[in-house]
């Protein structure tokens, strides 16, 4: 009975959010839905980007996270994951095989094989002309990570490496990027297809490598240096992992659960309204917004 019901709750939840209805009194019943039928459990384990959610605003974690109410990716997510398949399928050949005629062949491998039948890029519903510009988009990304290095010279030691690891209570899943040897040193490695953050933004991407480093740390793997290479701005960020970056990042996992064990307990994920909120699949059963109508 009560997983019936809650069955129907998130198909009420799903249709309103996907639907983008903005009647309040929908909103508010779901909301009821939500509060009283939905059987919630904390989650299993943290991320870097669920932590990063729980940061911008607990309300959007307990969502996604608590009540588990899809919220699918848009563009700029899947172009992101349709590149990173891509560059992973790359740095998977042998060194001599990592050049741009081969990473043109993977692309469209991959395309036609398994991103074109992807759920969440179907949903998208994009026209022809849509569909040429996203993959012009991608294909952006692909030349300027070529424009960064040369990949033909990495020394690869894993990618999209999953790494699970215990801090106290609970577990931290992390999928890297790429691991890579320098010297006698270990790099953990991260593409991103977003912008460069601005400087005062700068902590919270440094938060990802911090967070993988810690981990593999406990998993006897030091990592010495980190690399964010930012495709579209043809960009890196490096710098070394040092022993306060690592405990800075054990602190934010210890502190992030001890706050969500809390509100979870409480009841009261609050609401950070913030112009992330443009961005936010829930804006339209979010309290902050449905009660100001
Ligand atoms: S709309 Fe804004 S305040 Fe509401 S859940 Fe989303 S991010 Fe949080």
């Amino acid at each position: 009975m009560l997983a019936d019901t809650r069955q129907k709750a998130s198909k009420l939840l799903v249709v309103q959010v996907i639907a983008g209805t903005n009647s309040c009194f929908v909103s508010q019943l779901i909301y009821y839905f939500q509060v009283h039928c939905l059987q919630k459990d904390l989650p299993k384990y943290l991320s870097h980007s669920s932590m990063a959610t729980y940061e911008s605003c607990p309300k959007k974690f307990e969502y996604a996270k608590i009540d588990k109410i899809p919220d699918p990716p848009g563009r700029a997510m899947l172009i992101g994951t349709f590149v990173h398949a891509i560059l992973e399928d790359l740095m998977t050949n042998d060194s001599p095989g990592r050049t741009i005629d081969q990473v043109r062949t993977i692309a469209r491998n991959r395309w036609d094989s398994w991103f074109i039948k992807n759920k969440d890029y179907i949903a998208l519903g994009l026209d022809n002309s849509q569909a040429v510009a996203f993959r012009k988009e991608a294909w952006d990304s692909i030349e300027g990570y070529f424009a960064i290095e040369d990949p033909k010279t990495v020394q690869v030691l894993a990618v999209e490496k999953r790494v699970e690891v215990r801090f106290g209570e609970v577990s931290v899943l992390g999928f890297i990027d790429r691991l890579e040897a320098r010297d006698d040193n270990t790099i953990v490695s991260d593409y991103k297809t977003g912008k460069v953050p601005h400087p005062n933004f700068k902590d919270g991407a440094l938060a990802q490598p911090y967070l993988y480093a810690a981990m593999l740390e406990k998993l006897d793997t030091a990592i010495s240096e980190y690399r964010i290479l930012y495709l579209n701005s043809q960009t890196e960020i490096t710098d070394k992992i040092t022993r306060n970056n690592i405990e800075s990042a054990e602190q934010r996992v210890h502190d992030t659960w001890g706050a969500i064990t809390q509100d979870f307990e409480n009841g009261n994920f609050k609401t950070k309204p913030s112009r992330l909120c443009d961005w936010c699949g829930y804006k339209q059963i979010c309290p902050a917004w449905v009660s100001s109508r």
